[in-house]
């Protein structure tokens, strides 16, 4: 959560009280009573925050107090100064980690509202930390970017994710997120093409997942190329392209024309309001009707329950990805996934169908 007016650590922390003391009040099942237990990550803003800064702050705060606790709710508070070395520290444990093996992609399906199959698979970034447990990508992509790590955890990601999908049908797509620094690096296209041959996969399987930030934003320097110039190679090649986070940025109509895409995805934030809030459902309304007439797929994400589904498939979307379905899963959970949920999500569970 963001809150403003917090003036100092120390109303930082008193909220940080106030939110353990309500989280852990108990909650009264059929069962009996049940508590949680919170672990608090901090971050305090300074003049020259940036919201990214912040949220990786806060995450790795978030962390740290876990790694710390010992039954009882801890908290930690990262200082937005926190010291150089201690960043230099943890980027030589990425370095080192990425070498041997600790950052993997989870895979989150892509689910087909209407038969309820999976018709694809996001590879979304972890980092098995041997002393802070699982990182999420917030917590270390601008570690990576500001190392000069970003285009190796991008391969190391690529790696991973196509060696989770190769003994799955070939209609199931794979999604990769791509970074400003992936985008402009010349090397981007032969890795990749190498990457997806070496696990004897067709580079048509994949999905270029793309925000309009990333497509904006340049990196000067040799080797740099632009991102148009990315994309089309990525399309020669034969995969497809997808703008992610529809309707958090210009979200312009020039933008995505200016771009051969395949696919967008509605941001979460939309899925998250759209049962309750009138705008929300009219900005998916908007999007729907747009990217039908434009010959574009949607997919909307995060998308939690039963009800946001259903609104959903009544506003004419007919992709969806979310913990309804799925988290990302872990490399060796995707297979038992699939074999279970791959043709209907619903498939084992006790879910109403309704
Ligand atoms: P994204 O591409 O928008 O990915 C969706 C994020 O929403 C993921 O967070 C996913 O775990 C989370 N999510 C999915 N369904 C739900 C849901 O139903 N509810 C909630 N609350 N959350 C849901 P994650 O894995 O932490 O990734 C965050 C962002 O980091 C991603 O946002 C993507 O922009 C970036 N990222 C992840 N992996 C990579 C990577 O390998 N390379 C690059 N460049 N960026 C990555
Ligand atoms: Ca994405
Ligand atoms: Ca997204």
């Amino acid at each position: 959560m963001l809150a403003l007016g917090v003036a100092d650590r120390q109303s930082g922390q008193a909220l940080c009280d106030r939110i353990d003391g309500t989280l852990s009040m108990p909650y009264l099942l059929a069962e009996g009573p049940v508590r949680v237990t919170a672990s608090v990550g901090l971050a305090l803003a300074d003049h020259d925050a940036t919201v990214t800064g912040l949220l990786a702050d806060a995450d790795l705060a978030m962390y740290e107090a876990k790694a710390a606790r010992g039954g009882e709710p801890v908290r930690s508070v990262a200082q937005r100064h926190r010291n150089a070395n201690q960043r230099r520290r943890l980027a030589d444990d990425l370095a080192a980690g990425l070498q041997r093996g600790e950052v993997v992609a989870y895979l989150q399906p892509v689910v087909e509202i209407d038969s309820g199959a999976t018709v694809g698979l996001e590879a979304l970034a972890r980092w098995h930390h041997p002393a802070l447990g699982v990182l999420s990508p917030i917590a270390f992509l601008d570690l990576a970017e500001d190392a000069g790590l970003d285009l190796l955890l991008g391969d190391v990601v690529a790696h991973s994710a196509c060696s989770s999908v190769t003994s799955l049908p070939p209609h199931i797509l794979l999604g990769l997120n791509l970074s400003v620094g992936q985008l402009s690096d010349r090397g981007l296209c032969d890795r990749l093409g190498h990457i997806v041959a070496a696990h004897g996969l067709s580079p048509e399987r994949l999905v270029i997942e793309i925000t309009e930030h990333a497509t904006i934003a340049r990196r000067a320097g040799g080797g740099r190329v632009s991102p148009e110039h990315t994309l089309d190679e990525l399309r020669s090649m034969g995969a497809t392209l997808c703008l992610d986070d529809f309707g958090t940025g210009y979200s312009s109509l020039t933008h995505i024309r200016r771009f051969p895409l395949a696919t967008v995805k509605i941001d979460r934030s939309f899925v998250n309001g759209v049962c309750d809030h009138a705008e929300d459902r009219a900005v998916v309304a908007a999007v729907v009707g747009m990217s039908s007439t434009l010959g574009l797929a949607v997919v909307a994400e995060g998308v939690e329950t039963e009800q946001q589904l259903r609104t959903l498939r009544d506003l004419g979307c007919h992709l969806a990805q979310g913990h309804l379905f799925s988290a990302a899963l872990a490399p060796t959970a995707v297979e038992p996934w699939m074999a279970a949920h791959g043709e209907n999500w619903r498939a084992g569970t006790a879910v109403s169908t309704s």
